[in-house]
């Protein structure tokens, strides 16, 4: 559930008018909701009320400060995958005690400052990357408390770009090599191991792939303990999906039922790690109409806003709603809803049954909250759009337009020239 609904023929968010803030702030905006992103993020918090549980919502989905620090406020933690991330959950506020690091590329520097801050632990995804944070944490004097992110084999049956836990992908230990993994890790002298960690994928709509995937990881659990390796945190990754189109993935509810029935006697606190789940339906990219073209074989309507401002369909071939922010009674029509970029790829919606939508109209491309603004780039010299957040009947801007010298900041023409 989420608060983009109509009243009368205008799209409100929350109790205003998206048609007000376009008008106020320019187009195009993301436009997040401050009710939808707590009942979201509370919606699975208390999927797991009656077990020991941390919910690190994953700041990749939708990285902006005001996110950050309202997830924050409401007890949240953070699965980060960069020191530019852990840079902004510090200064959002977030608790380090709560911050959990993936990722399979991280640096020396990126641990030393993790390492600073004293997060609460690595999930480590290689042999490689062990023996690097036991020299780091070894020469900071400090001891590194990790997971290791074990590859379970799993297919979450979901877009092969967001597939993480098949063999095939580049993620994690393969469960296979998990347990001798976890002895070379236990004989380091800098690290810790605290836990174990899975990720299998992003935007599941079954639940099915999750218990697989638990299923493997808790009898790798109970084998550490016989040997004495005592895991304390067990971290489930993200991945839960979302409606876009027509999917039904399972309610946070259902989930939590799921795993805790797995895991209720196993003694760990369960981490989590929901990004997409959390912000998707939360937020939408507010667009407004500079021409149409009636092609030979297409209709085009060519907004201020594209591939650069949100990649998931080009990328992905993904699916996104498109609402008008002031609905007509005019019959439909047959449109590819595209942006101003030089790409052919470059398309927000194709063959998508549209308002028959004139230049100056204003459109909202659905379900923007995750990997909208945080996979924008610069493409074109297209300065990156304002962000704005609603609560009730206020909005502020929580992230400014760029500007033109935005888009030349550290650049410098060299002597010789
Ligand atoms: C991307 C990612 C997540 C979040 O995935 P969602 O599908 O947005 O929930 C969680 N954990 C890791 C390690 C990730 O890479």
């Amino acid at each position: 559930m989420h608060h983009f609904n109509y009243k009368e023929d205008d799209l409100y968010c929350e109790e205003v008018n998206v048609s007000k803030i376009a008008e106020e702030v320019g187009t195009p905006f993301f436009l997040y909701s401050h009710a939808t992103l707590t009942r979201h993020f509370e919606a699975f918090d208390k999927a797991f009320a009656e077990v020991p549980h941390l919910v690190c919502y994953s700041v990749k989905a939708n990285s902006n400060l005001a996110v950050l620090r309202l997830f924050s406020g409401l007890g949240g933690g953070a699965d980060i995958v960069s020191g530019g991330e852990l840079f902004r959950a510090i200064k959002a506020g977030i608790d380090p005690d709560k911050i959990v690091y993936s990722g399979v590329g991280k640096k020396e520097e990126e641990m030393e400052y993790a390492l600073k801050e004293n997060i609460l632990m690595f999930n480590v995804e290689s042999h490689q990357e062990l023996d690097a944070l036991n020299t780091v944490a070894g020469r900071m004097g400090k001891k590194a408390r990790i997971s290791l992110r074990v590859n379970p084999d799993v297919d979450p049956k979901t877009h092969p770009y967001i597939s993480t836990g098949l063999k095939q992908n580049k993620f994690g230990i393969p469960i296979s090599d998990a347990l001798s993994e976890y002895r070379y890790a236990n004989s380091l002298e800098n690290i810790e191991v605290v836990g174990v960690d899975c990720h299998i994928g992003s935007q599941l709509t079954q639940t099915q792939p999750f218990v697989d995937a638990l299923k493997k990881v808790k009898a790798l659990v109970l084998q550490l303990r016989d040997e004495g390796i005592n895991i304390k945190y067990l971290d489930l990754g993200g991945g839960l999906g979302i409606t876009y189109d027509e999917e039904e993935p399972p309610h946070p509810t259902d989930y939590g039922k799921a795993i805790i029935a797995e895991t209720k006697d196993l003694g760990v606190i369960l981490v989590f790690e929901p990004g997409r789940v959390i912000v998707g339906n939360a937020g939408v990219l507010v667009s407004k109409v500079t021409y149409t073209k009636e092609g030979e074989e297409k209709n085009f309507i060519i907004g201020d806003a594209g591939m650069n401002d949100l990649a998931r369909p080009s990328l992905y071939g993904s699916y996104q709603g498109i609402m008008a922010v002031k609905k007509s009674d005019e019959a439909l029509i047959v449109a590819d809803v595209v942006g101003p970029i030089c790409e052919s790829g470059d398309f927000l919606a194709k063959d998508r049954e549209v308002q028959p939508f004139k230049p100056g109209d204003l459109f909202a491309v659905a379900s923007s909250g995750a990997y909208g603004f945080t996979m924008s780039s610069n493409y074109n010299s297209r300065r990156r759009a304002a962000e704005v957040m609603v609560k009730g009947d206020s909005f502020e801007v929580i992230r400014e337009r760029e500007e033109y010298s935005d888009l030349v900041k550290g650049e410098k023409i060299p002597s010789f020239l």
